[in-house]
């Protein structure tokens, strides 16, 4: 059982869809509005996705990023994938991070997404 292809299934917190992928609310956000845009497919990681696939998430970002814009006003976003379990990657159904950023939300933000081995974020 796979909780994205769940949750597809029965369109529960389902906040944006296209054709080939679809958007939730992260469960345990970072940051007021983490969203999660992930593939219909139950594909395994980004480099699993189709260009076709990878297009439509791109699309999903574009529209998040401008409602996130309007309803949130953030300063600005972080893009991630993990990939694989060594990266961090805890649901092995293919997703990517859209994370609004607020002035002030860390002391430092320098290096962002560095961040993954934090002893190595700033440089
Ligand atoms: P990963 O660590 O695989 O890159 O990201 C998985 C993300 O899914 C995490 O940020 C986690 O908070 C989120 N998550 C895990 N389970 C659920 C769930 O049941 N519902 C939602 N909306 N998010 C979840
Ligand atoms: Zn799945």
């Amino acid at each position: 059982m796979c909780i994205f292809c769940d949750i597809l299934k029965n369109q529960k917190y389902v906040v944006y869809e296209n054709d080939l992928v679809f958007a939730i609310l992260d469960e345990y956000p970072v940051s007021k509005g983490h969203i999660l845009i992930i593939t219909k497919r139950h594909a395994k990681d980004y480099f699993d996705l189709t260009k076709p696939e990878k297009e439509a998430v791109d699309e999903a970002i574009i529209w998040l990023k401008n409602t996130f814009d309007r309803m949130y006003h953030p300063d600005g976003y972080n893009i991630g994938v993990n990939n694989g379990e060594v990266s961090g990657q805890t649901v092995m159904h293919a997703h990517v991070h859209l994370i609004p950023r607020y002035k002030g939300d860390v002391d430092d933000p320098k290096g962002g997404v560095r961040g993954v081995i934090p002893e190595k974020q700033a440089y």
